[in-house]
């Protein structure tokens, strides 16, 4: 009896931490799909990883990442910056950013139902306008043609959250 016991608790045990092991994969998945400021989704063309006041986060696009160093009054470091055109991390340094683009970074609904059902803009988006990272000029200058926007450069980019 004792042993069949044991043996019922190995399984417990087993199953228990199969639950948290699940758990913490989920967990660590979610902190690179979802924002680590505003909580929405990463569109993974323009995800960052950013320091505000030195604390490291998965960021959906750099302009949510300077609003939240803007709005906290905190050092703001970028990390790494997707590349728009090859969709892989690269370094910030020597980057080029499209700011005020037609191309929506953030995933979400921009608009808002008042009452009477009139769609309503909203007047402040902290991810809009989106920023988008290039690593080749050229490539950056292409996307303003077709789709509108300012090129700046990482310092100009780090100066708005000085702001
Ligand atoms: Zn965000």
């Amino acid at each position: 009896m004792a042993k069949r016991a044991s043996i019922y608790s190995v399984i417990v045990l087993i199953v228990v931490a199969g639950l948290f092991a699940g758990e913490y994969l989920l967990m660590s998945r979610r902190a690179q799909t979802e924002c680590g400021f505003c909580r929405r989704h990463i569109n993974p063309k323009a995800h960052v990883v950013a320091e505000v006041g030195g604390r490291r986060r998965n960021v959906c696009c750099a302009h949510c990442a300077v609003t939240e160093a803007r709005q906290e009054k905190k050092p703001l470091r970028l990390i790494a910056v997707t590349d728009y055109s090859t969709g892989k991390m690269v370094s910030p340094d020597g980057a080029w950013f499209v700011e005020d683009s037609r191309v929506i970074a953030c995933e979400h609904d921009m608009s808002k139902m008042d009452e009477s059902k009139h769609a309503e803009q909203l007047e402040f988006d902290r991810c809009s306008p989106g920023t988008f990272a290039f690593s080749d000029r050229k490539a950056a200058e292409e996307f303003v043609a077709g789709n509108g926007g300012v090129l700046r450069s990482l310092p100009e980019v780090l100066a708005e959250a000085q702001q």
